[in-house]
């Protein structure tokens, strides 16, 4: 799919941080963006099954309902012995008052429950872009490690304080930003994203 030089993205999310730092991975493509919350679109029911199909979800309304080409995202986080859980639903574990020390509670909780010790787990991110014609590509990212309890770090956000990376013996929650940045489930959807429109360049 071919973004031109000058075109205007809209950002399904409605999330200012992550709309943020999308803008600035842009700007050096002369994609300048406007952001779903901006335009007032409203966000979509996420009825997905999984975080490309949900990245795809958002991105695909917000383009129709634009009429500009819609970049979207969608991650979680993905624990091996609960059958991917949280997964897709990583934000709602949390309840509306985003608590997330609750919702690490009961991952320990569900994987003592199982017997589980290696606490395998992944960080996914999807990316979608999808143009007011209907077509939609996505972009995954993936970063493998495995959990421990309990939670350390003060950086990050959601379930950070758990997740160590496989080759680091640091939770994401205790490495600067910058530094998780480099590295993250994000970083590398953002590589295949920026990749691709190189190529479409
Ligand atoms: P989304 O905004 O609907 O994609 O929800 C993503 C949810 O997944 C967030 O609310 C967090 O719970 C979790 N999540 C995604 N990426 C990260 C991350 O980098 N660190 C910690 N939690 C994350």
């Amino acid at each position: 799919m071919k973004l031109e030089k000058g075109a205007t993205l809209v950002l399904a999310s409605h999330n200012p941080g992550k709309a943020g730092e999308i803008r600035a991975l842009l700007e050096p493509f002369g994609i300048a963006t406007l952001s779903a919350g901006e335009l007032g679109l409203p966000e979509p029911e996420e009825t997905g099954s999984t975080f490309a199909e949900n990245a795809a979800l958002k991105a695909r309304a917000a383009a129709a309902a634009s009429g500009r080409p819609a970049l979207a995202d969608d991650s979680g986080l993905s624990v091996d012995a609960l059958g991917g859980a949280p997964g897709i639903y990583s934000a709602r574990w949390a309840g509306p008052g985003k608590d997330f020390a609750a919702a690490m509670a009961r991952i320990e909780r569900e994987l003592k429950a199982k017997g589980d010790t290696a606490h395998a787990a992944m960080f996914v991110c999807a990316l979608a872009l999808a143009t007011p014609e209907g077509d939609c590509e996505t972009y995954v990212g993936e970063v493998h490690g495995h959990l421990e309890f309990p939670p350390r770090g003060a950086h990050g956000f959601g379930y950070d304080p758990i997740f160590v990376p496989d080759g680091m013996t640091t939770t994401y929650a205790e490495i600067e930003p910058a530094a998780k940045h480099a590295i993250s489930h994000r970083a590398r959807a953002f590589a295949k994203f920026v990749a691709a429109l190189k190529q479409s360049g």
